[in-house]
């Protein structure tokens, strides 16, 4: 199997409990499970309609709150944004718009007609959405063009420990909607394949980057 991100041919390894099959790229630190473990969009849905995202809740505002502390003093002033991903809830909208920045957002569930496919957006921000995508890289790529030039991608998802074994152990890929993990270096190398600026990551589970 060659990687979905860079192509190069991946090493593989079965996780003793769930006996799934991860795929591993050594060049750009992807890991993605067997496509079979792949689920389709009602069985998604079953899976989000768990998630009790209360937007009054404080610890959700306080999530979204880390996201933006880490983003907004590195993209300058934006005024429109679009928020990819963003489940039932439009918190994170209207948090940006609080902020002055005036944000859609889109939901391939949820929220699935709010697409303008002729409008570009000064930031594009996606978090906990990655690790669901079966082609992250097309995503990334349709992201892209969805930016003006000098925009900004912020993305949340968990990187992974990079540890066969503290892999092993780690809860993010135990949900079966996540298929797909990433590191830092893994944008890193999105961002050379499509000539964008790598500006920043937290070391955990957000990065920022720019379309040149
Ligand atoms: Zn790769």
């Amino acid at each position: 199997m060659n990687c979905h991100i860079c192509n190069d041919l991946c090493d593989t390894f079965t996780d003793e409990k769930t006996k799934i099959t991860y795929y591993y790229c050594d060049n750009c630190e992807y890991i993605f499970k067997s496509p079979e473990c792949y689920q389709d969009f009602s069985a998604q849905k079953e899976r989000y309609n768990l998630h009790e995202n209360d937007e009054k809740d404080a610890g959700y505002q306080a999530y979204f709150q880390r996201f933006l502390d880490f983003t907004l003093p590195l993209v300058g002033q934006p005024k429109t944004a679009l928020d990819f991903g963003c489940g039932a809830s439009s918190l994170l909208a209207k948090m940006l718009d609080k902020e002055g920045i005036k944000c859609d957002y889109y939901d391939p569930i949820y929220h699935p007609d709010t697409l303008n496919d002729n409008k570009k957006y000064e930031l594009i921000v996606s978090t906990e959405v990655f690790e669901h995508l079966h082609q992250p890289r097309d995503v990334f790529e349709s992201l892209l063009e969805r930016l003006k030039e000098g925009g900004y991608l912020a993305l949340q998802t968990q990187f992974h420990p990079n540890d066969r074994e503290a892999f092993e152990k780690w809860y993010y890929h135990q949900d079966p909607t996540h298929i797909v993990f990433f590191t830092a270096k893994t944008f890193r190398v999105l961002c050379e394949e499509y000539n964008c600026e790598f500006v920043s990551e937290n070391g955990k589970n957000m990065v920022l980057m720019r379309k040149c």
